[in-house]
């Protein structure tokens, strides 16, 4: 698969992490560690005031936050963990602005709010809880919140509030913006990068370092579950005449048209590797050798039937095939020199044919 054809949809973002960037998890229990022995302090504060409501009320948000933050520890779930906390802090911060704990002054904790939200959440929810909060405080500054709650608010700090809230929540926003697209962007990359070190250019198909790897995880289930796999080993006949003849666009050409042929050919579970110049390796799990020679037999032949243009011209191709089945506990190495001695064969035999490998 191409690497620009895959899309990273905002909400897959969480799943890759950035070197230096920390994890919404760890941020949560970082800011649930900071906020348990603010709330404690502060329910102090209000048990000093005679507040008897508010103290035990910020007692009870720390004990809320720090078992969301233990229950994480023991189960793991981030989605619960991020929802429950962004469901107390949005309790807590409503709390803090309608009934004006410290004198009205803890409605500045709004200013905590949008940054959390937008780092731990995907970008709507972001959106949507700050376009909510900033609406509520609007309400609650309005003639409707003053009969409803009991407000020391002054009219020039109700102004200033909601202005330079929405002007936070709009800067929270452009950065975040920035931040996810810078992401994505990285994100992007790496794919790009891993495609690249695992394909060939020209092809579009495994290269040889993938191949082998691939062999490598096969020979390993092969040991396991006994089943065996076998590789088929082709060359391009008489390809430097292809070259010195029509020229290396023709050749180039030719290698496509091989390995479009031999990826239509094959099954979704085989890797079809570019191995060299114009030699490819085809890893068929689980097949045994009757089989991978019929495999075989059906792409030499696919392979012969097609034709390249060259200058106006259509030209032909053939490959040669070394068909080898892996058996007992032998290495991959001894398997693909088997392979390559069935291709050598084939080759001396007059090419345009398949030969199994010797066992043993
Ligand atoms: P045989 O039937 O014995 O395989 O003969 P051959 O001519 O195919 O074998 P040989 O190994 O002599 O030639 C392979 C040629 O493939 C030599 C090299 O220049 C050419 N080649 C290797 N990679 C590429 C490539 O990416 N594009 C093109 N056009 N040619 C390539
Ligand atoms: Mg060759
Ligand atoms: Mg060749």
């Amino acid at each position: 698969m191409n690497p620009s054809a895959s899309r990273t949809p905002d909400s897959e973002l969480s799943q890759f992490r950035v070197k230096g960037e920390i994890p919404v998890p760890a941020l949560i229990n970082g800011l649930t560690a900071a906020a348990v022995p603010l709330l404690l302090f502060f329910s102090w504060r209000s048990s000093q005031h005679d507040d008897s409501f508010t103290a035990p009320l910020l007692v009870t948000f720390s004990v809320l936050l720090a078992v969301n933050a233990i229950a994480f520890l023991f189960s793991g779930h981030k989605t619960v963990q991020r929802r429950v906390f962004i469901t107390l802090i949005t309790a807590l911060f409503t709390y803090l602005a309608t009934q004006a704990v410290e004198d009205g002054s803890a409605i500045i904790w709004l200013f905590a709010y949008p940054p959390i939200i937008f780092y731990i959440s995907e970008a709507r929810v972001g959106v949507l809880t700050c376009l909510g909060g900033w609406l509520a405080v609007l309400l609650l500054f309005s003639p409707l919140g003053d009969l409803l709650f009991e407000s020391p608010y002054s009219g020039t700090f109700r102004l200033t509030m909601i202005i330079v809230l929405a002007f936070e929540m709009a800067t929270c926003y452009i950065l975040d913006q920035s931040r996810r697209r810078s992401k994505l962007g990285l994100i992007k990359l790496a794919k790009e990068f891993e495609y690249a070190a695992k394909h060939d250019a020209l092809t579009g198909l495994a290269n040889r370092r993938e191949g082998l790897e691939q062999l490598e995880a096969e020979s390993q289930r092969y040991l396991r579950n006994g089943r065996p796999f076998s590789v088929l080993l082709m060359d391009i006949d008489l390809f430097k005449t292809v070259n010195d003849t029509y020229g290396h666009q023709v050749g180039d050409d030719m290698i496509v048209l091989v390995s479009q042929t031999l990826t239509a050919q094959s099954r979704k579970v085989d890797t079809i590797a570019r191995w060299g110049g114009e030699e490819f390796l085809v890893l068929l799990p689980e097949t045994v050798t009757a089989h991978a020679m019929a495999s075989a037999e059906r792409i030499r032949q696919a392979v012969a039937s097609q034709t390249v243009d060259a200058n106006s011209k259509p030209i032909g191709a053939t490959i040669s095939v070394g068909v080898a089945t892996i058996q007992g506990t032998e290495s991959i190495d001894r398997l693909l020199q088997r392979a390559d001695e069935a291709l050598y064969q084939a080759k001396s035999e007059g090419r345009n044919r398949t030969c199994q490998a010797v066992t043993g």
